[in-house]
């Protein structure tokens, strides 16, 4: 397990934990639930018009960086902007160790394929370095990505692709550099042949990261790959 415990020890943990300290939305403090449904209609969606590739707003077609620089990836999408009040439930998740705001989390990711459906019959989650995800205690991707799954009855594949170079922070990199620094960083343990694999991630910037899982992927006899992140900078 990439997690500590299993998903029927973490979902009678939330259980507890919901009955000792009742969920309040991160962001308003309403009492109810960790985002509530107020603070969810704040979120900014990214809705179409959007590049055919990497999905960033655009009125037609393809965009100058996709048709310069081309994704491996089939295409990538976000549900929205990393803009308050999405990126402090984010953060919550990710840097608090608040493994239980996945599920409402994922919720949002769920509503977007509702609406913009992928051609996709594998979820798999972007992985972590074994040493990073020790350190932050769970992978956040696999969390979202196992929640999805559930929702939308897909099988969830967590350990077909694994990081085995542990790699600098994307954050103090420019695009170019962002490529090269997870190029190669992933390898593919298990059968992916003919499989349409959707890549699950919490953020992303230039889909750099994706993009390098979905080319490993590809590389691997994936039949086709998209990657999907809950929320992406502008
Ligand atoms: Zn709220
Ligand atoms: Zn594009």
């Amino acid at each position: 397990m990439s997690t500590r415990g299993t998903p029927a020890l973490l979902t009678l943990r939330r259980v507890l934990l919901d009955l000792v300290f009742p969920p309040r939305c991160i962001s308003c403090h309403h009492p109810g639930e960790w985002f509530c449904s107020e603070c969810r209609s704040h979120v900014h969606h990214i809705a179409p018009p959007i590049c055919r590739r990497c999905g960033q707003p655009l009125s037609d077609g393809t965009c100058a960086q996709c048709r310069r620089m081309p994704l491996h990836l089939d295409g990538l999408r976000a549900v929205a902007f990393f803009e308050d009040p999405l990126r402090q439930i984010i953060h919550r998740f990710k840097y608090e160790s608040r493994p239980e705001l996945g599920r409402s989390l994922a919720c949002l990711l769920d509503e977007y394929l509702i609406e913009n459906p992928l051609p996709v019959d594998v979820i798999v989650p972007v992985p972590l370095h074994p040493q990073r995800e020790r350190a932050r205690g769970f992978n956040q991707s696999l969390i979202l990505a196992r929640e999805l799954a559930s929702r939308k009855n897909l099988p969830l594949w967590y350990n077909v692709i694994e990081r085995c170079r542990l790699t600098q922070p994307q954050v103090d990199l420019n695009l170019p550099a962002r490529f090269e620094n997870v190029r190669g960083a992933f390898q593919v343990v298990g059968d992916v042949q003919e499989r349409r694999i959707l890549l699950v991630d919490d953020v992303c910037t230039t889909g750099a990261t994706l993009d390098a899982c979905g080319l490993a992927l590809k590389e691997s006899g994936a039949c086709s790959v998209w990657g999907l992140a809950l929320a992406r900078g502008r």
